[in-house]
């Protein structure tokens, strides 16, 4: 890394300015053309051919000196619904749409990585695929898995890394296992009959029925799950009725199961046990209910040799500076879809400076980034690309099953 570290530092105002270009330019998922368009023009300005994949994705591809193996380097593109009430030197110029969870700073990290990465071309002993992945708010990355992102040529490893404010600056958090959480929503609709609140016998009552819905379902975590395994269940919107005297014929609740642990569907799974606790209590109060469900993401869980090379990687880059640590998060992001189908390892690289402002939680219309941590994401995804070609061969299997 002696010669790439420099380099990076005379890339240092092109990642803050492809940053801030990004940030004052945020598309929503599935929208992003001007991202995708900005993407591959400096791509092919660096010699690359890229290609479009599930309708704003951008894939290219570095030739190492070898076809095989393939580490894959992935950067999410999309903003958010979010009106930016910051007034720095870069805000948002789209009315009520924000680069607020940091995906700006993902695009611009692996851009500069892609250069750099072209220029040692010779001392690759493989090939990088980079993918832009867009839409990852709603997991986008099942559309890409679906258009073949993950073939020709057949990915063996990869990485992605995500800007945390809620880590400090200079701090990587690497951890093998489930390091994100699952999320299924839920959509009930609970029905009694409707009737006179002065003569309830009359009538079947859907909201006590719910009441003792929210409740009920609580205690999936605290009596039905060993607490070592991260589980809430929550409860975001509930509609229903007209008047204060009028017992409604149905209401409808929304929310959300999430969980850090991987799981099949079996009757142990958080959400198995939430149909049956949901239903026995309608039951119970003479309700009908319908209930959907739909798996939003599955957990992340990080295969430990990818993490083992990840960690040399990132140590490698903080050396006696920086520090590594690990961490979980029950919020969810779509590279689980990677991580499931390939050795991958996710990390997170803290950004978070009070003296800076950039401590604020990620999807807050305040939320900032420190630009002084974009460097090291780009050495982090570089240091990567040796460390994982040098310990390639412990991908042997993966090698032999796909020649
Ligand atoms: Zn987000
Ligand atoms: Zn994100």
């Amino acid at each position: 890394m002696d010669t790439i570290r420099p380099r990076i530092a005379e890339l240092k105002d092109e990642i803050v300015a492809l940053r801030r270009d990004f940030h004052t330019h945020p598309e929503l998922g599935c929208q992003e053309f001007r991202t995708a368009s900005v993407i591959e023009q400096y791509l092919q300005d660096i010699g690359l051919e890229t290609s479009r994949i599930a309708g704003t994705g951008v894939v290219a591809v570095i030739e190492g000196q070898s076809e095989r193996p393939v580490f894959m380097l992935r950067a999410d593109m999309d903003a958010l619904p979010i009106c930016e009430t910051t007034d720095g030197e870069c805000i948002s110029s789209i009315e009520g749409v924000m680069h607020a969870c940091g995906h700006d700073a993902h695009m611009a990290m692996l851009l500069v990585a892609a250069k750099i990465l072209v220029e040692q071309k010779s001392r690759i002993q493989g090939t990088v695929k980079l993918v832009f992945q867009p839409n990852e708010e709603i997991n986008g990355a099942q559309d890409m898995i679906r258009a073949g992102v993950l073939e020709n040529p057949t990915v063996d490893g990869a990485l992605g890394i995500h800007i945390w404010s809620q880590l400090p600056s200079r701090t990587v958090a690497v951890t093998p296992g489930p390091v994100m959480g699952g999320l299924d929503v839920f959509k009930l609709v609970i029905r009694g009959i409707g009737g006179h609140t002065g003569f309830p016998e009359e009538a079947i009552d859907p909201v006590i029925a719910a009441a003792h819905v929210i409740m009920a379902v609580q205690t999936i975590q605290t009596r039905e799950i060993s607490s070592f395994l991260p589980t809430t269940i929550m409860f975001g919107k509930i509609e229903g009725g007209t008047k204060s005297n009028i017992i409604p014929e149905e209401l409808c609740l929304e929310g959300s199961i999430r969980y850090l642990y991987p799981g099949p569907d079996c009757p142990d799974h958080p959400t198995q046990r939430f149909q049956r606790i949901v239903q026995s209590v309608c039951d119970t109060h003479r309700c009908s209910c319908e209930i959907n469900l739909v798996r939003e993401n599955i957990p992340l869980v990080n295969d430990p040799g990818m993490t083992s090379i990840a960690s040399l990687a990132v140590s490698n880059v903080l050396d006696h500076e920086g520090c590594i640590t690990t961490m979980q998060t029950i919020a969810s992001e779509d590279f689980s879809e990677f991580s499931a189908r390939v050795p991958s390892a996710f990390l997170f690289l803290g950004c978070g400076n009070p003296e800076k402002g950039t401590d604020i939680p990620h999807h807050n219309p305040c939320f900032l980034i420190d630009e002084d941590v974009l460097p090291l994401g780009v050495e982090i995804f570089i240091s990567a690309v040796f460390e994982f070609f040098k310990y390639a061969s412990e991908f042997s299997e993966i090698q032999t099953e796909q020649p």
